[in-house]
């Protein structure tokens, strides 16, 4: 069974489906991590996406979706897969439908993380990272205990480039752009969960936790 976390960036995904994993014993699948991996495993596949890389190109969809097909193939899945990075647009859920029907695996639900601009712009705009020891901190809801200092290890606290302000107004533009279209698309399939991800992260994944208990139902009903 496959589950889809959908949101824009800051909506809380990773936190979330960490706890999704913890209790229900899902398994997260990272495309981004099984293509680095490829790479670094230098098999045939890791070669053809060394070249596009190499090139600056984007990785074309089917290629991600064959590595994505051969993760799923091989077992391993745990009561659950989460997919992380995948599918971002309509073209890659499309392919992953077929790509799903085809093996008789089941999308058991999206869940879609709502989150105004206004909190998504708060919460990425306050986080703070160690380049030392890689802790995380929020200026707003996990300070650390002396202002732009690591609690751990004492080192200066950096703001990664990707929650640099222009690097944050370009992550949403393009889920806007790309991402958001798949609201819609899993709306009509009648497997879209809404979830108000505005709130405490608590708060958040109670209704997280009834959305699955709810789908997972469905689903196994054959529904
Ligand atoms: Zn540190």
């Amino acid at each position: 069974m496959i589950w889809i976390f959908l949101g824009a960036p800051g909506a809380g995904k990773g936190t979330q489906a960490e706890r999704l994993r913890e209790d229900f014993g899902f398994v997260s699948v990272s495309t981004g991590e099984m293509l680095r991996e490829a790479m670094r495993a230098g098999s045939e596949l890791g070669k053809t996406v060394q070249e596009y890389v190499t090139r600056g190109d984007l990785v074309p969809d089917d290629l991600v979706a064959a590595v994505l097909r051969e993760r799923l193939a091989q077992g391993n899945t745990g009561n659950g897969v989460i997919l992380d990075g995948f599918p971002r647009t309509v073209r890659q859920a499309e392919i992953l439908e077929e790509m799903l029907a085809k093996h008789c695996w089941q999308l058991c639900g999206v869940l879609y993380l709502e989150a105004s601009e206004e909190v998504v712009l708060q919460r990425l705009g306050g986080r703070r990272n160690c380049p030392q020891c890689g802790a995380n901190y929020h200026v707003v809801t996990m300070p650390p205990k002396v202002e732009g200092v690591c609690d751990r290890c004492g080192a200066e606290l950096v703001i990664r480039p990707d929650d640099a302000p222009e690097a944050i107004r370009k992550r949403l533009e393009v889920y806007h752009q790309q991402t958001k279209p798949l609201i819609a698309f899993y709306d009509q399939r009648g497997i879209l969960e809404r979830i108000d991800a505005s709130g405490e992260v608590d708060e958040v994944y109670q209704a997280v936790k009834d959305a699955v208990s709810r789908r997972w139902q469905k689903c196994l009903a054959g529904e």
